[in-house]
């Protein structure tokens, strides 16, 4: 679940996103989990790991590249498994947060008694476990909703198929899903939206989209590498439009069509880094205006069957997309439409049928995009999909789990230390001025911080789950969210609303929502645990706090006032000092990348590597306030022989030790505004001299960077 603005800046890309791990021996939460073992049938849980001095390898040298230092030997020892894009640290928290997830898959769907959102969750995941019945009825399945395309006759029948399928193929409403590029639904994106001016009030955005490839590269870059995956995006198309029974040359021909409405969107979007400034997407339009941009789409028929028709007016990302919408809509005949519809429908249905449809889709988007070469088991696919469509019903159980009261009570304090951390950060800063520093103090003050789960949870019960239509259920799981999207429009917002589940291994801090959020799922090993040593916790999960925090401060977030409001607090000087403090940064982070044949752009990733940068610095800040206040020094080698210093270092880069598949670490550079996480720890170290006297680097070598940047 994500929302309007892309500012919503969470911690991971997205392919390490989905859960979270959890649990060391001595962690507090390990004996509900092992109690639920000894039941029959019951999946038992993996062990979970933390940070441990006897991983590092001693060949090589901290000071030239400590990432390799704290994680070559792990990553030898996990390879990266045939159905994931990726091995990480984080990898074994996953499949403990999703066998959690799945036991209570399993108690839900035996329990005939179950009523409520327990036979939901049960009947949902039964639905998509029954490969037999998905097998034998998939395709009768999709029938309805491909009669429901060929009734469109002209473009005058757009507004009435597009509104159908926006309400029940995900997803109009969530217009940025795992990167900044655009909605990933047809035509375009629509849905609530915090009004960037008025943060207490929801509105309705209309996103560029209506594009299935990653990001815009995908479409229009020249080199032979992009070509080359174009051409097997056509082929997959013309066999999406096979398996559904097209014959080839027809099948052919839609698919053309298909590429080339896709690429003509493409060609009138705005590019990723652009996106990154509010004010860009920041355009207001009546209905009027609306109209007059896109006279031949019938707005009114549209808006009134998504609900939103009285709204004073729209935001509109991109409004010169608007003017190839109205151009694509006016020369295309009907049958160019209903073969991009089609196309858009059995595409974001293909994993809810057969499993001749989930292999070809698997087959481009697992294989050839991401270098995947196996699909996850049938049960992993099945709780991430729970997860997603019915996510608060299940998350209770995984907290239940997982999170317990002492767990929520030690992070919340872990979070308010290293906030601490930020104020006196602010009081030191001597770039800024007093103006500046007293507001930016008004806002760190008014931000909220939720920790685990939602106080209260939503409410799916009036979504229609049976046990035996695994394609009926998203459908209807999609139209109960988007109608609980569109309710939003008009009303005050509600910031006690969570856009992560709880087993989710990731945070987000909220810009509009002046808010931090953290999933119970990411408080878990080797992030968090409860009786993990201090240094390691601040290490590990006290930056990633550090890095929530320091988002209301980056180059979107200081943008936003305590309210959520776009509006600029800042004196000129201290935007203008800020915007130099953060070039340098810019710079340490555009550079090629020649294993993988691509250039990162400083530029896109900029507000993320800000929060690292600062988010470690805080987390430092916090240890060294909370051992001073234990009387312990940092340096002084600790029973393990390390100091608590380098035990931090250790363990923030170990939580982040992860290896990626070439395809979808170009992927993830091209698309995703996080860095590598090779990256992500090497560089705000290598600005840190705290970092460099831990480790004795010296000036010169690859970890002390010249100049050693600093916003933060
Ligand atoms: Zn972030």
């Amino acid at each position: 679940m994500h929302r309007w603005f892309s500012a919503l800046c969470c911690l991971l890309c997205l392919s390490f996103s989905a859960f979270a791990q959890v649990k060391s021996s001595n962690d507090s939460a390990q004996n509900a989990p092992a109690a639920a073992n000894k039941k029959a049938g019951v999946a038992e849980l993996p062990k979970l790991e933390k940070f441990d001095p006897s991983i590092v390898d001693k060949s090589k040298n901290a000071c030239v590249d400590f990432y390799q230092y704290t994680c070559s030997n792990w990553i030898a020892a996990h390879p990266i498994a045939p159905d994931m894009p990726s091995t990480s640290t984080k990898r074994p928290l996953f499949l403990y947060n999703q066998t959690i997830l799945r036991n209570a898959l399993d108690a839900a769907a035996a329990n005939k008694q179950a009523t409520g959102s327990e036979r939901q969750i049960g009947d949902y995941w039964q639905s998509c476990m029954d490969e037999a019945t998905r097998n034998a009825n998939g395709k009768a399945w999709l029938q309805s909703h491909l009669n429901t395309i060929a009734s469109l006759k002209s473009s005058n029948d757009l507004p009435r198929v597009l509104a159908y399928l926006h309400q029940n193929f995900p997803a109009a409403w969530e217009m940025w899903n795992d990167d900044d590029n655009y909605t990933k639904a047809p035509m375009f994106g629509f849905g609530p939206a915090q009004d960037l001016a008025n943060a207490s009030k929801m509105v309705a955005g209309i996103d560029q989209g209506g594009m299935a490839l990653p990001s815009l590269d995908y479409y229009l870059d020249s080199s032979e590498r992009f070509k080359e995956l174009r051409a097997k995006y056509v082929q997959h198309i013309q066999k999406i439009f096979e398996l559904a029974g097209d014959s080839s040359p027809k099948a052919a021909a839609e698919a053309k069509t298909v590429m080339e409405i896709e690429t003509a969107l493409a060609k009138a979007s705005m590019d990723n880094v652009t996106r990154r400034d509010p004010q860009k997407i920041y355009n207001k339009r009546t209905l009027q205006q609306l109209k007059a941009a896109v006279p031949d789409f019938v707005w009114d028929e549209y808006l009134q069957l998504m609900g939103a028709l009285s709204v004073p007016f729209y935001i509109v990302s991109t409004p010169g997309f608007l003017d190839a919408l109205e151009q694509q809509i006016k020369t295309r005949s009907a049958q160019d439409w209903q073969a991009y519809l089609r196309w858009w429908a059995i595409h974001r249905g293909a994993s809810y049928m057969g499993s001749d449809f989930e292999r070809e889709d698997f087959d481009f988007f697992g294989t050839a995009l991401s270098g995947t070469p196996q699909m996850l088991p049938l049960w992993r696919r099945c709780v991430g999909s729970t997860d997603n469509y019915l996510g608060e019903a299940l998350g209770q159980a995984y907290v239940n789990v997982a999170f317990p009261p002492e767990s929520k009570q030690r992070a919340n304090e872990l979070v308010t230390q290293t906030r601490a951390a930020l104020v006196e950060e602010i009081g030191q800063v001597d770039w800024m001025t007093e103006e500046t520093k007293k507001q930016a103090l008004v806002k760190q003050a008014a931000t909220l911080q939720v920790i685990g789960y939602p106080n209260t949870w939503i409410d799916y019960s009036s979504a229609k789950i049976v046990p035996n239509n695994y394609l009926a259920n998203m459908n209807a799981a999609n139209a109960f969210e988007v109608r609980r999207q569109i309710d939003k429009i008009g009303k005050p917002v509600d910031r006690n609303e969570w856009t992560m589940t709880p087993p989710t291994i990731n945070a987000y801090e909220d810009p509009q929502m002046n808010t931090i959020n953290f999933p119970a799922g990411i408080m878990q090993l080797p992030m968090f645990g409860g009786n993990q040593d201090d240094a390691s916790n601040f290490g590990a999960i006290g930056m990633v706090i550090g890095h929530e925090t320091i988002h209301g401060f980056d180059d979107q977030g200081r943008k936003f006032d305590a309210n959520g409001n776009l509006r600029d607090w800042w004196t000129p000087e201290d935007a203008k000092r800020y915007d130099e403090k953060d070039k340098c940064i810019v710079d340490q982070y555009s550079q090629e990348i020649p294993e993988y044949g691509v250039k990162q752009n400083g530029n896109l990733t900029a507000g993320e590597d800000t929060a690292d940068n600062g988010g470690i610095h805080l987390a430092t800040l916090a240890l060294e306030k909370e051992y001073k206040s234990q009387g312990k020094s940092l340096d002084t080698p600790e029973a393990d022989g390390l100091t608590a210093r380098q035990r931090f270092f250790l363990a923030y880069a170990f939580s982040w030790c992860t290896e990626v598949r070439p395809e979808a670490a170009r992927k993830q550079v091209l698309s995703n505004p996080h860095s590598l996480s090779h990256f992500r720890v090497n560089r705000p170290l290598s600005n840190m001299p705290e970092f460099q006297q831990a480790f004795g680097c010296k000036e010169g070598q690859p970890m002390v960077h010249n100049p050693q940047c600093r916003v933060w």
